[in-house]
């Protein structure tokens, strides 16, 4: 998606080879327009599956999910994060490592919310290590529903995410797949996207 690359080179900050920032339009302050295209985008590219959810993990997902829930007239349910093992009412629930916190937490969905009538695509901000998606994966797979894919909006090409998701069956489409970065330069591969 070449405007979000653009986006990506004018005010992405690399902070090291490996983690960068986009708060100024994607992880903290939020360009709505450009989220909507975001959502647009993914339409385009999984809209010819009979999708009835998307699914999230709070909080960075969450603008994502619902501009492609949106632009698919199907709801959205976001993972809430919990540091505690110990969860009360009755969730499917996955253990995550966080790549850029260090830490290890709880990704959970209510049981109200996805069942076995589900067809399901998981929508994220980067696709990295790949730890959260997989962590959504085994949600997804322990309600019963089906995946039909998986879309991030940013990938660390040179992160093992993809082929994580990949050796498991799953679709995996990304808007800015990043090769190599290093501050003051970053390398995109040209995908399908538009
Ligand atoms: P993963 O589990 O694929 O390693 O990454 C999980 C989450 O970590 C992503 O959804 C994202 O919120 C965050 N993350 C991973 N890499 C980066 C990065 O380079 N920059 C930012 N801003 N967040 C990242």
């Amino acid at each position: 998606m070449k405007v979000l690359q653009e986006r990506i080179r004018q005010e992405g900050l690399i902070l090291s080879d490996t983690v960068l920032k986009v708060d100024s339009f994607l992880n903290h302050q939020v360009d709505t327009e450009l989220a909507l295209q975001i959502g647009q985008e993914f339409k385009r590219l999984f809209g010819h599956l009979p999708i009835t959810k998307i699914i999230t993990i709070e909080a960075s997902g969450i603008q994502f999910a619902m501009a492609t829930a949106i632009a698919l007239g199907v709801p959205f349910v976001y993972a809430k994060k919990k540091k505690a093992v110990t969860l009360s009412e009755a969730v499917y629930s996955a253990p995550v490592h966080s790549f850029t916190r260090k830490e290890d937490y709880m990704v959970s969905v209510s049981q109200k919310y996805i069942g076995p009538s589900d067809k399901v695509l998981i929508v994220d901000d980067f696709l990295a290590t790949g730890a959260a998606l997989v962590g959504l994966v085994d949600i997804v797979q322990e309600a019963g529903a089906e995946l039909l894919g998986v879309g991030c909006v940013i990938e660390k090409c040179f992160q093992e995410g993809r082929s994580l998701l990949e050796d498991r069956g799953i679709e995996v489409h990304a808007l800015a797949r990043i090769t190599s970065m290093s501050p003051g330069e970053i390398h995109f591969i040209d995908n399908e996207s538009s």
